[in-house]
């Protein structure tokens, strides 16, 4: 497996937009920091850290305090530097929580991020502390614990399926808790009563590797080549890739605005989001065999979490065919499968694999997988389920 190389990742049909700040004005305010020559500030969506502290001229320390506790290692934290071209800044991002876990990636322009060197990133012993030197590339640079794909990223990207065919729907299919929009990608096959194909995206915000290959992964069921349009002639596809558009905005290390980790309520449904999707999940599967669930996320490695292949399954080798037919390509991802299943714990996983017997997947990106790595990989695990699945349905 490849490791942190450094990379320049052109998210090309990203179109990304901050709220607009006055940089000139270099007054502190609130969760602001400011020097004379330097400013650091969060006020976009994904902006993330608590205190701000002013140690030195164009030195500072951000406190990283996640959104509540008990919560996992995913420590995300984003900031944009104002200052002269070819000013030294230095940071220290300070983890109250947890300890350093992401590499920090720099970008000029929200698009093209590139990993700041390794040369540039002090840790300490225990990793509580990582203080990064950063020389002004341009006046204003945001870094980032991975490259921000926010709300606007899937409004853009979903906006593109709109006009292609009547059998392609994009909806808003109900709100947040703070009232941003719950997409839906629809895509219906010839027969309404032909198996439907689940895909979820976002529960966990800093988990962008999974995002991306999310991305990807669609993109490519909806190509206009034969293999996708026979699978989209044969399939009805329900795709939620943002399930939890509060908690990207807020830059959240895991949770939802009301602090609940929406991947533990599958089931209990007690949250606005989770509730939403599965309701337009039960109009939409009425009357339909559900053949798989795919839900995207990252962790340290690329995984495929399964189902034991002893447990009763609609496709007992379906998972290990597709497997197999990834993991056979020479390309630097492989995916690890990790079978199990713990019926004490709510996640998307565990309910669609109890409720309907079959595949049901969380698809796992490594943090450090790059974005031409994905690209890569998300574009031959589409093509192989695709493949899979056709070979199960009947003519
Ligand atoms: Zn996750």
């Amino acid at each position: 497996m490849k490791r942190f190389p450094l990379f320049l990742a052109t998210l090309a049909s990203l179109t990304l937009t901050t709220s607009c700040a006055n940089h000139n004005k270099m007054s502190k305010e609130n969760g602001d920091c400011a020097s004379n020559s330097s400013r650091i500030s969060k006020d976009f969506e994904t902006g993330r850290f608590s205190n701000c502290q002013r140690l030195a001229d164009n030195s500072y320390q951000l406190d990283l305090v996640p959104e509540d506790k008990p919560i996992n290692a995913s420590p995300w934290y984003a900031f944009r530097i104002d200052a002269d071209k070819g000013e030294t800044v230095s940071v220290t991002l300070n983890y109250t929580h947890h300890k350093h876990r992401y590499k920090p990636k720099m970008s000029k322009d929200l698009q093209n991020w590139q990993l700041l060197d390794e040369g540039n990133i002090k840790l300490t012993e225990d990793k509580k502390q990582a203080t990064l030197t950063v020389t002004m590339p341009e006046s204003r640079v945001w870094i980032a614990a991975q490259p921000i794909l926010n709300n606007n990223f899937y409004k853009q990207w979903l906006s593109g399926f709109k006009k292609q065919t009547d059998s392609i729907s994009v909806s808003s299919i109900g709100e947040s808790t703070e009232g941003r929009p719950l997409y839906q990608l629809a895509s219906m096959a010839t027969k309404n009563d032909a198996p439907a194909l689940i895909l979820l995206g976002r529960q966990h915000p800093p988990e962008v590797t999974g995002a991306m290959a999310m991305k990807v992964f669609v993109d490519r069921l909806f190509a206009d080549d034969q293999l996708a349009e026979q699978f989209r002639q044969k399939f009805n596809l329900y795709i939620y890739p943002n399930i939890n558009p509060d908690g990207v905005a807020a830059g959240n290390w895991r949770h939802n605005n009301r602090g609940k980790d929406l991947n533990r309520d599958w089931g209990p449904f007690s949250q606005q989001e989770t509730r939403t999707v599965m309701n337009a999940v039960e109009k939409g599967i009425k009357g339909k065999a559900v053949w798989s669930m795919l839900d995207f996320h990252s962790t340290w490695d690329d995984i495929f979490y399964i189902q034991n292949r002893r447990m009763p399954n609609r496709f007992p080798e379906f998972t290990q065919d597709w497997l197999n037919d990834i993991n056979n390509t020479d390309m630097v991802i492989d995916f690890t499968p990790k079978p199990g299943h713990n019926a004490t714990s709510p996640t998307s996983k565990t309910y669609f694999y109890e409720r309907f017997n079959m595949p049901a997947i969380t698809f796992e990106l490594g943090d450090n997988s790059t974005p031409e790595d994905i690209d890569v990989a998300a574009k031959v695990a589409a093509e192989t389920y695709m493949q899979q699945l056709l070979k199960r349905v009947g003519e």
